[in-house]
């Protein structure tokens, strides 16, 4: 069982997460883009985090960023869409230990968070 803190400005995914781990019993936080990610980090030192790339207010490249300056150990796995490898690659570059390809499976997800989990 993991703290998992999924980040989307896209409610039906979050919700859509939610469930697809909900069997597993984590416990499960959301947020809506990367400045409420940053802060949530930092309340519930989370111990995974599912990061979309574009958000309002900050994308997912800032906030990845801004939670690894706070806690170089922060484990963040990308959300991405086609067309974002750039982005994915600086991701990877920051710190980011995975990225996940929209649209997705339950399989995919739960194989990227037991492989970070262990
Ligand atoms: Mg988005």
């Amino acid at each position: 069982m993991a703290k998992i803190l999924i980040v989307d400005d896209a409610e039906f995914l979050r919700v859509r997460i939610s469930k697809m781990l909900s069997g597993d019993g984590h416990e499960i936080v959301e947020a809506e883009n990367g400045a409420r990610a940053v802060e949530q980090y930092k309340i519930i030192h989370p111990d995974l985090v599912l990061m979309d790339i574009t958000m309002p207010e900050m994308d997912g490249l800032s906030a990845l960023k801004a939670i690894r300056s706070y806690d170089p150990k922060a484990r963040i796995i990308m959300l991405t869409a086609l067309g974002q490898e750039s982005v994915v690659l600086e991701a990877i570059k920051s710190g980011a230990r995975d990225f996940i390809v929209k649209p997705f499976e339950r399989e995919r997800v739960i194989n990227a968070i037991s492989k970070i989990l262990g």
